[in-house]
């Protein structure tokens, strides 16, 4: 049992880690699908923020391109207005008609600020302003259009040029004139300006920057300065001190990284703008990684949730388990115990019946079945009155006692029990009673039976003595009578003489017969046993006394309910047969019935009983009938049940009798199949 324990716990143990174990292995798989998803959305997102860069910093280089080409169109427009013109004062000037009147007129039309014909020498031979300022002093004049000058070009676009830092910005252009002259036009270059302004990449990127809360930063950086980025950037790392922005800008390749800006994690997706086949620059656009670090916190919050969850759901989980196991485990001891306890009580070979406080039967166990007669299912829960249905027993059971020795009838055998009786309490309110009872019936016919072999021994060998010493003498006087009779004739009387020494022999010869027996008995002959059929045994003895019982108009029965062979003294059981069955015979006064029964009783013992519907034996006489020499026969001399107990006894065997006045008589006697 204790062993049971200590494996069941180790099983339990075993059973527990092993749970444990799968209930980790779940958590483990949750909590790294969780981290697989983290990572696997964050690359999504990463690669979400890539294609979305990417179409951004396309956007970004078309509308930069076109950005290009309209300030492009818009100074060739300028370009072609203004050589146009001075090509009108070229020709105007190689008439002669290039009056101071005629060109105020034209730089007027035309939006021109000045108009100036510059000789060689730096002189200014026609200078028209239509308002504003002037381009530049003679000398610089002379330097700027040199190439006119000299010969060198007819044609020289300066673009937009400002005499210093404070003066408004012009549009210059100039033509060779006659003479070695040069022809210089100039415009307001603030319009070229304003629309610089408005659609440069600065205000294209603050656009997009805008637009795009996402954006952190946008900018375009050559290799020695920012060009242009939106409003919040005032410091970029530059694209020299950079192997990332090098790399893609020497390469032309489109590039993204995590990085930090003004502290924050951006991602950053650069590429490389050339417009003409000329590499202009590097647009560099970063991207709030918030979205990320937003999901990134969600799933964070999400893997806490689930492990606070799997905590609590595994507490319950395993706290089930445990309790489920732990029942389960004393569910399987308490059933190994009530099927010990259940079967100790079911098998000892005491009667138990267990009873409540109201004396109903809860427990009735298999030698209780066999002692009362009456199955457990039959008599459960009926009360200890009702089944025994014996006034006798039932108030014995029924009194107050702990041990005590009773006698009750029992299915027509009147049954000595030792009964002991227990009271205990289940619980505070039920007050059962445990009843344990012993048959001692055997038991006490065997110690009877002891008794009385001692009392015949002790008997015995004392008479044996005295009946030897008695024998010679009696043989003496026999002898003597014998002669006297024989020889001597007495005068008178002679015939009552002769009949007295005659009874005197007779008698002399009955007591010699009697101590013949008497010897026989004390010093009886061992057995010789063989084996032999039952059946021929009782067949046998029917024969015998079968025509001495009918002149008593006696049924002499025998039903065998076993046969088979036995190994035993047959003679010395026909004897014993043959003393009951006379004895049976002798009782019957007028008719009656005399039954043999033979039966196979458990441990393979052989019974066989003789009952008779006699008169039968008062039960203070009972004790006494297997003394030697008791008689209650006129003509009976008390050895015939001796001689039956005496046998039965070499046989191993026990001998019984049931007897009830007036109703008949019954020996049982039970020797082993194999007696010896
Ligand atoms: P005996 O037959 O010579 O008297 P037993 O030893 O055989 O001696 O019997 C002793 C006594 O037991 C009998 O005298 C009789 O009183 C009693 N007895 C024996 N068998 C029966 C019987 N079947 N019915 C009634 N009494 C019996």
């Amino acid at each position: 049992m204790r062993l049971k324990k200590i494996f069941g716990k180790k099983k339990f143990l075993s059973e527990a880690r092993s749970i444990l174990l799968i209930f980790l292995a779940l958590a483990v798989i949750m909590i790294s699908s969780a981290v697989i998803e983290l990572r696997q959305s964050k690359k999504e997102l990463l690669q979400l923020m890539t294609t979305q860069s990417h179409s951004l910093l396309e956007s970004l280089l078309i509308s930069s391109q076109n950005i290009l080409r309209n300030n492009q169109f818009l100074k060739e427009s300028y370009r072609q207005r203004m050589l146009n013109n001075a090509n009108l004062v070229k020709i105007l000037y190689e008439y002669g008609q290039a009056q101071p009147q005629i060109l105020r007129t034209l730089a007027k039309e035309n939006n021109i600020q000045s108009i100036q014909i510059v000789k060689a020498s730096g002189q200014t031979v026609v200078d028209v302003t239509s308002g504003g300022q002037k381009f530049l002093s003679n000398q610089s004049l002379k330097q700027l259009f040199a190439p006119i000058f000299t010969g060198e070009t007819d044609t020289l676009v300066l673009g937009l040029r400002t005499n210093n830092p404070q003066s408004p910005y012009l549009y210059v252009v100039a033509l060779s004139g006659k003479n070695h002259s040069a022809i210089v036009l100039t415009v307001d270059g603030r319009e070229i300006l304003a629309s610089n302004a408005r659609t440069g990449f600065g205000p294209l990127l603050r656009a997009v920057a805008q637009k795009n809360p996402f954006i952190v930063y946008a900018a375009l950086q050559d290799t020695n300065t920012l060009l242009a980025a939106s409003g919040n950037v005032r410091e970029l790392e530059a694209l020299t001190d950079s192997p990332f922005l090098r790399h893609a800008f020497d390469d032309s390749l489109y590039l993204t990284r995590v990085t930090t800006f003004d502290s924050l994690s951006v991602f950053e997706a650069v590429h490389p703008f050339a417009f003409n086949g000329h590499k202009m620059g590097l647009f560099r656009l970063g991207l709030s990684m918030k979205p990320v670090d937003d999901i990134n916190a969600r799933i964070y919050r999400r893997l806490v949730f689930i492990t606070i969850l799997l905590i609590i759901l595994g507490g319950f989980m395993l706290t089930y388990l445990f309790t489920k196991q732990r029942f389960y485990s004393l569910k399987q001891d308490y059933a190994v115990v009530e099927t010990y306890s259940t079967n100790i009580i079911h098998n000892v070979s005491d009667a138990i019946i267990v009873c409540d406080k109201n004396k109903g039967i809860r427990i009735f166990n298999h030698a209780a079945e066999k002692l009362f007669g009456k199955k457990e299912e039959d008599v459960k829960n009926r009360t200890l009155d009702e089944i025994l249905g014996n006034e006798q027993c039932a108030q014995l059971l029924g009194e107050s006692f702990t041990l005590r020795q009773i006698e009750c009838q029992l299915r027509d055998q009147v049954k000595i029990l030792l009964v002991s009786r227990t009271d205990f309490a289940v619980n505070d309110e039920s007050q059962n009673t445990i009843f344990v009872i012993r048959d001692l019936t055997d038991q006490k016919a065997m110690e009877e039976q002891l008794n009385r072999k001692e009392r015949l021994t002790a008997m015995g060998e004392l008479a044996a003595g005295v009946a030897h010493e008695i024998r010679n003498p009696l043989n003496a006087i026999a002898t003597v009578v014998q002669q006297l009779d024989k020889d001597f004739e007495p005068p008178e009387h002679s015939e009552e003489y002769h009949s007295l020494a005659r009874l005197v022999y007779d008698e002399v010869k009955r007591i010699n017969r009697t101590i013949q027996d008497f010897l026989h008995f004390s010093r009886p002959e061992p057995l010789r046993p063989d084996h032999f059929e039952i059946k021929t045994l009782i067949d046998k003895i029917l024969m015998q006394y079968q025509s001495e019982a009918r002149r008593k108009k006696i049924e002499l029965k025998a039903n065998l309910n076993w046969q088979g062979t036995v190994f035993a003294d047959q003679d010395k059981l026909s004897q014993v047969l043959g003393n009951l069955v006379r004895n049976a015979i002798e009782a019957i006064t007028d008719q009656g019935e005399i039954e043999i029964t033979v039966d196979m009783q458990p441990n393979d013992w052989l019974q066989i009983s003789v009952s008779d519907t006699g008169p039968g034996i008062p039960p203070e006489m009972q004790a006494k009938i297997f003394n030697l020499y008791f008689t209650t026969k006129a003509q009976g001399t008390g050895i015939g049940l001796s001689i039956v107990q005496r046998i039965v006894d070499q046989h191993n065997g026990l001998i019984r009798v049931q007897s009830e006045p007036g109703k008949g008589t019954k020996f049982i006697i039970r020797i082993p199949r194999q007696c010896c």
